[in-house]
C-alpha cells in the first residue's frame, strides 16, 4: 500500500530533520510499548480473557548485530490488521491532520518546529533504520499480521510467516524489528541501548530488559514520584534526591516537596532544595536542572521555560499529564502548560520556604545564606512571584547584630512617620554597618538595611517600594531626618565649641565654597549633611544619578562607567570641619587647607570601597599630618 501523501512528506521530514538527537527512537518505540500495556491492562479489567494466559507486561529490546537487527517487543495490547493500516500507514489523528495543514502553509525551516509538536512517535524509527517491520497479535485474536516498509514509498500488509509468528511469544503484543542504517550502528551495541533507555525510560512504570533472556530489568521500573507519598521511606526520597542532584550522598534536601496538581493543568513534582549551592550555581547560563517527564516518559532536562533561573537550585523531576509526548524544546519553551506548571510550581516552592522560615529558623537562615542572593534575581524577573519572594527575602538590618529580617519585621519597627525603608549596599556588611552614611539614622534610631548582594543593585531601581513604603538609598540624593531629632546628648548645641574656636557660624559657608571650588572636578557639589554625626565627610549619589554601590557595580560587571559625579557631604559638628571652615575663612592660600581638602576626599573614597586616585600624593600629605601631630 501507499503511503498517503501526507506520510511520506511527514517521513521525508523525519528522516531528515525531526530531532537532532538520534537516540529519541528507542524512547519512542518503548513508550509506544509501555502505552500498549497500559491499554491492555485497561481493557482486561472489564473483560479478563484478553489476558488469559498472558505472561506479564514487559518490554524487551534485542540485538542480532551481524544481521544489523534492532528489536523491540512488548506484550501489550497488540493491533489487528486494520489498526497497523491505520495507524501506522495513514496520519489518522486529527491533531496531525492538523499538523500537515500548517506544514503545507510554512516553509521547511518551520516545518521541524511544528511537527514535534504531534504525535508521530513510531515514525522516528526511520531515523536509524532503512527497513522496519511490525509483527502484532491483538489480544484476544489468533491472527497475526506483519507490516514492512522501507520508510520511502509504502509498506506491505500480510498475515505473519510461521517464521514471523514463532518469534512472538506472548498471547499479545508487538515485535518491531529495526534494520540499523549504515550511519547508525552504534544502535547495535547493546551498552548503547542501555544507556539510552536508563537514561530516557528509566521510570516507566513496567521492566525493560535488554537480552533475549536476560532478567534483570534495565530500568527501575517504578517511578518513585508517582507513588503515595505515605509509601516512601525518608531513605528512597534521600535517595532519589542523590540521583538528581549529583551530589554523590554528601548532601540533604532542606525542602522536600512531593505532589500532584489537579485542576486546569494535571501534574506531579517532586522536587528538593538542596542545602548546599551547586558548583555551577552562578554560571552564567542561569540554566535549571529539574527534569521534564511526560507521563513517566522522560523528555528533557532542558526544558527552559519549566522553571526560573532564579530557581536553578532546586532539583527533581515534573511529570505531566498535559504535553504532548513529542513535544520539540523549541516548542516545550513558549508552551502555555509549561508556563502554567511553571507558575504553579514556584507558587508552591515559595510557599514551602516560608513554611520553613517558621518551622525551622536554623535551617531556612542556611538556605537563604547560600541561595537568597539567586532568588532575589526574581524580584524583577517575576513580577507575578514578588510579593511571595519577599515573604520569604532576609536581609541583614542595623538592627541588632548579624541579624537577618524579612521586610514585614522592618516595618514593624519602623519608627512613628517613617514612610521609607532606608537601605545601604555594598560589598561588606560590616563595612556598611560603620559607614558615615549611616551615622545619623543610627543615631536617631531609624533602621537600615545592610544589601551585600549584587543583585540587590538590580532589583531595587525596579521593585522601588514594598507595601507602599519606598525603597531609600542613604548613599543618593539628600535625606530630610528632621522630623527624628537627635537624642539629647547627641545635639549640637548653638555654642558647642568642641573646636576650641568661637567659628560658631554653622553654616560653613567658606569651607565649602573652597572644597567645592577646589574638587570640582571630582564632585558636583558640597553640601551640609543630617546624615553624619560622627565622620567628618561622605560621598553620596546625587538625586539624580545611579546610586553609589550600583554605579561601582555597573563598572565592574558591565564596563560602565557612570558619567556623574558624586556629591560630598560635611558633618557641620565635627572639629576638623569647623576648624578648617575657619582657616577657609582667613587664609584660602594655606597649603594645610590644601592638603585637608585632598585628605578629606581620599577618606571619603576609602570609606567608600574606592581606590584613591594617587596612592602616593595620599601618603605624602598623611606623613605630612602624621608628623605635625607627633611635633604638637
Ligand atoms: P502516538 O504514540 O503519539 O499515538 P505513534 O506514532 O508513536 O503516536 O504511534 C501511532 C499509533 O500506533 C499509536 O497511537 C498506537 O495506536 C499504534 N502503535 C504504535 N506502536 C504500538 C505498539 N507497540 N502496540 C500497539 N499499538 C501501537
Ligand atoms: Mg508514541
Amino acid at each position: 500500500m501507499d503511503f498517503g501523501a501526507d506520510v511520506s512528506r511527514l517521513l521525508e521530514i523525519v528522516t531528515h530533520a525531526l530531532y537532532s538527537n538520534r537516540d529519541v527512537f528507542l524512547r519512542e518505540l518503548i513508550s509506544n510499548g509501555a502505552d500498549a500495556c497500559d491499554r491492555l491492562r485497561y481493557d482486561s479489567i472489564s473483560n479478563a480473557d484478553l489476558s488469559k494466559g498472558h505472561k506479564g507486561f514487559e518490554i524487551r529490546v534485542d540485538v542480532n548485530a551481524p544481521d544489523r537487527l534492532v528489536m523491540v517487543q512488548d506484550t501489550g495490547i497488540g493491533m489487528t490488521r486494520d489498526e497497523m493500516v491505520d495507524h501506522l500507514g495513514t496520519i489518522a489523528k486529527s491533531g496531525t491532520r492538523n499538523l500537515m495543514e500548517q506544514l503545507k502553509q510554512s516553509n521547511a525551516t518551520g516545518a521541524p518546529n511544528l511537527i514535534g509538536q504531534f504525535g508521530v512517535g513510531f515514525y522516528s524509527a526511520f531515523m536509524v533504520a532503512d527497513n522496519v517491520k511490525v509483527i502484532s497479535r491483538k489480544a484476544g485474536s489468533e491472527e497475526i499480521w506483519a507490516w514492512e516498509s522501507d520508510g520511502i514509498s509504502g509498506f506491505s500488509i500480510n498475515p505473519a510467516t510461521a517464521e514471523d509468528s514463532e518469534k512472538l511469544t506472548t498471547t499479545s503484543g508487538t515485535l518491531i524489528t529495526l534494520h540499523i542504517k549504515d550511519d547508525a550502528s552504534e544502535y547495535l551495541l547493546e551498552e548503547k541501548l542501555k544507556r539510552i533507555i536508563v537514561i530516557y525510560s528509566n521510570h516507566v512504570s513496567l521492566p525493560i530488559y535488554v537480552g533475549t533472556n536476560e532478567e534483570e530489568p534495565i530500568n527501575s521500573a517504578s517511578a518513585i514520584w508517582m507513588r503515595p507519598k505515605s509509601e516512601i521511606s525518608p531513605e528512597q526520597y534521600q535517595e532519589f534526591f542523590t540521583m538528581v542532584s549529583g551530589s554523590m550522598g554528601l548532601d540533604q534536601p532542606s525542602v522536600t516537596a512531593h505532589w500532584h496538581a489537579e485542576g486546569k493543568i494535571e501534574y506531579t513534582a517532586l522536587l528538593y532544595v538542596p542545602t548546599l549551592r551547586p558548583f555551577d550555581l552562578y554560571d552564567p547560563s542561569r540554566r535549571h536542572a529539574v527534569r521534564l517527564y511526560v507521563r513517566r516518559i522522560y523528555i528533557t532536562d532542558e526544558c527552559e521555560g519549566l522553571m526560573y533561573p532564579w530557581m536553578r537550585f532546586v532539583r527533581g523531576v515534573i511529570d505531566s499529564e498535559d504535553l504532548p509526548l513529542n513535544i520539540s524544546r523549541e516548542m516545550l519553551q513558549q508552551n502555555a502548560v509549561v508556563t502554567k506548571i511553571r507558575s504553579s510550581v514556584t507558587k508552591k516552592l515559595l510557599g514551602d520556604l516560608d513554611k520553613l522560615s517558621r518551622d525551622d529558623k536554623t535551617a531556612f537562615n542556611a538556605f537563604w545564606h547560600q541561595f537568597g542572593a539567586v532568588v532575589k534575581e526574581g524580584l524583577y524577573d517575576a513580577v507575578e512571584h514578588r510579593e511571595d519572594i519577599f515573604k520569604i527575602a532576609r536581609f541583614f538590618t542595623t538592627n541588632g547584630q548579624d541579624n537577618l529580617t524579612s521586610l514585614d519585621g522592618y516595618i514593624e519597627r519602623m519608627k512613628d512617620g517613617q514612610d521609607f525603608i532606608y537601605y545601604i549596599s555594598g560589598e561588606n556588611v560590616d563595612t556598611m554597618r560603620n559607614s558615615p552614611q549611616i551615622e545619623g539614622l543610627k543615631k536617631r534610631g531609624l533602621e537600615v538595611l545592610l544589601l551585600k548582594d549584587t543583585i540587590d543593585d538590580f532589583w531595587l531601581p525596579v521593585v522601588m517600594d514594598f507595601k507602599g513604603k519606598k525603597f531609600v538609598s542613604v548613599t543618593k540624593g539628600a535625606i530630610d531626618l528632621s522630623k527624628f531629632p537627635l537624642p539629647d546628648a547627641d545635639q549640637p548645641t548653638e555654642n558647642d565649641n568642641q573646636d576650641g574656636t568661637n567659628n560658631n557660624n554653622k553654616d560653613r559657608a567658606s569651607l565649602i565654597a573652597y572644597l567645592a571650588d577646589r574638587l570640582s572636578d571630582r564632585i558636583s557639589k558640597v553640601r551640609i549633611s543630617d546624615r553624619l554625626t560622627d565622620s567628618p565627610v561622605c560621598l553620596v549619589a546625587s538625586d539624580s544619578d545611579t546610586d553609589l554601590h550600583m554605579a561601582r557595580v555597573l563598572k565592574i560587571h558591565q564596563k560602565y562607567e557612570a558619567p556623574a559625579k558624586p556629591v560630598l557631604e560635611i558633618n557641620p559638628s565635627h572639629i576638623l570641619i569647623s576648624r578648617l571652615d575657619s582657616l577657609a575663612g582667613t587664609d584660602k592660600e594655606s597649603e594645610i587647607l590644601a592638603d585637608a581638602a585632598e585628605l578629606l576626599y581620599d577618606q571619603a573614597l576609602i570609606i567608600q570601597g574606592e581606590p584613591v586616585s594617587d596612592p602616593s600624593a595620599f601618603a605624602r600629605r598623611m606623613s605630612v599630618f602624621l608628623g605635625k601631630g607627633l611635633a604638637a
